[in-house]
């Protein structure tokens, strides 16, 4: 096990442990419960936690979530279609990306 991404936001977590489980890598959230737990204890030790439980992955994982956070976060089309960042064009109305 290895520990690729802490945050207090337990929502980012659980994105970034989706972003993973997209490319086949297992992984697990830790501190779940903890982070809600904030105020009692100290700030650091109430971050939730993503592992993943093979560290060969764990390169490949900090890969995938810096690619991830710097990645095009997509539009949306002027008919109201919200496009991925891969596409110069709108696939419900033909529009190209502004
Ligand atoms: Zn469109």
């Amino acid at each position: 096990m290895k520990r690729v991404f802490s945050s207090f936001n337990l929502q980012i977590v659980h994105h970034a442990k989706n972003l993973l489980a997209a490319e086949g890598i297992r992984a697990v959230v830790k501190n779940e419960i903890l982070s809600s737990a904030m105020g009692e204890l100290p700030p650091a030790e109430c971050q939730a936690e993503l592992w993943v439980l093979n560290e060969r992955d764990a390169a490949r994982a900090e890969a995938v979530l810096s690619r991830k956070e710097t990645a095009d976060p997509g539009w949306t089309c002027g008919c109201g279609e919200v496009l991925g960042g891969q596409f110069t064009q709108c696939w419900s109305c033909g529009a190209y990306r502004p």
